[in-house]
């Protein structure tokens, strides 16, 4: 299929700011042309896009697809066949708010990136982790503290979001389970967690060891590990044990975003999720505790943005959300806008994600480049307001170079 966009305001995915008057055309799933006047040649669509915005195809970095419920020690017990159709509807509804590429880190798997790449749902390209690796009473541990049962603490086959594994031969083999099964990288908890019981924010989950272990295994698969970190001495702890990309970075301080800097590492801030918790703490009914550790990660959010953006680490764009509150994905944009730059937020959630998930393919509009892209009614780099709500601003989403939505 050939599309051609006619005289649009183009934010190519690096650019500090974004061009008006540009003409693109998709032809068989790439970007084939970019240009400054008119194109000739034939086209099967041609869009008339003056006074919107034509970007790259948004790229969500840090999902949990499968989180049916805010309540995550519900989702054990949810049957699988359930949590597969709430999942295919909530991925739908990402791709309609412009996400066109999501990384899940944890829950989602190879047969949700298969069912997507066979056309078979309405979704997002998917990168996904398999189940998330995490210590016994760490944060993939929702027993609970006045529960006793050892229960199959290796359960894969639930829709839950982790399985729990301790010592150097069970994270070998669980990293290696994750990657047998078509995981594209591993995702680990290494620190305290807002939303399970047990597991305090500043304690720091796995010993070096363990991490190294599941590090050198997903190394010699040429991938990756991701790890939910939010106080400095966790970010650190991951980092210097080999961590590629750290989740969520609440309570960083400056010298340990130098030291991410200096080795490569990527940082997901996921904003929103505490905004949301926060916000709706009656309607999910959470506990007095995980109140207190959501209000110190939210707290200390935009102050990660600014000590991030000094050390010009780079930052991808994450949600985290759960449940029915993915209707926010997009509320993390205004969010990060407070502190930084918006050319620069547009670029969390474009090229660097893109690069993130060794996909630069993705996240930039030029010749040759996977064709995926939104038209935006507005320009997002003076009114960010055009990317919130349900993607209503979103006109149209080219995947592939088809159109999956359109007016
Ligand atoms: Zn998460």
């Amino acid at each position: 299929m050939r599309i051609r966009f006619e005289n649009c305001n183009l934010f190519d995915g690096v650019s500090a700011e974004a061009r008006s008057g540009m003409h693109v055309l998709v032809a068989d799933g790439q970007i084939a042309e970019v240009s400054d006047s008119a194109l000739s040649g034939t086209a099967d669509l041609t869009i008339d896009a003056t006074g919107k915005t034509l970007m790259p195809g948004l790229i969500d970095a840090h999902v949990h697809i499968t989180a049916a419920s805010p309540d995550l020690a519900t989702l054990e017990s949810m049957p699988v066949s359930y949590v597969s159709h709430w999942t295919a509807r909530n991925l739908g509804q990402m791709l309609d708010r412009g996400f066109t590429t999501v990384r899940d880190v944890g829950g989602g798997d190879a047969g949700h990136r298969r069912a997507q790449e066979e056309g078979m749902i309405r979704a997002p390209r998917l990168s996904v982790s398999g189940k998330a690796l995490g210590q016994t009473g760490g944060h993939t541990d929702f027993r609970g503290t006045s529960r006793t049962d050892i229960g199959d603490l290796q359960r894969r086959h639930t829709p839950g979001l982790g399985r729990i594994v301790d010592g150097i031969p069970a994270c070998l083999a669980a990293a290696r389970d994750e990657l047998r099964l078509g995981a594209d990288f591993i995702k680990i908890m290494a620190n305290g967690g807002v939303a399970t019981p047990a597991d305090p924010i500043d304690w720091i989950q796995f010993t070096p060891e363990e991490i190294r272990a599941i590090v050198t295994v997903a190394e010699a698969s040429c991938t990756y590990v991701a790890a939910h970190t939010y106080t400095a001495k966790a970010i650190e702890h991951a980092a210097v044990n080999g961590v590629r990309t750290l989740e969520h970075c609440n309570l960083i301080d400056d010298r340990v975003a130098a030291i991410l800097r200096d080795r490569g590492c990527f940082a997901v801030p996921t904003l929103v999720i505490y905004d949301c918790l926060d916000r709706h703490a009656d309607a999910i009914g959470l506990g007095a505790e995980n109140r207190a550790k959501n209000r110190l990660v939210r707290d200390a959010g935009l102050a990660s943005l600014e000590i991030l953006a000094r050390a010009g680490v780079p930052m991808g764009y994450g949600t985290d959300l759960l449940g029915w509150m993915h209707e926010d994905q997009l509320a993390e944009f205004a969010l990060r806008a407070q502190v930084l730059p918006v050319a620069d937020v547009l670029k969390s959630a474009t090229s660097i994600n893109a690069k993130l998930i060794r996909r630069e393919d993705l996240g930039i509009v030029a010749p040759e480049k996977t064709a995926d892209l939104i038209l935006i009614d507005g320009d997002p780099l003076s009114d960010i307001s055009v990317l919130s709500g349900r993607g209503e601003r979103v006109e149209t989403v080219v995947q592939a170079g088809q159109i999956v939505k359109s007016p």
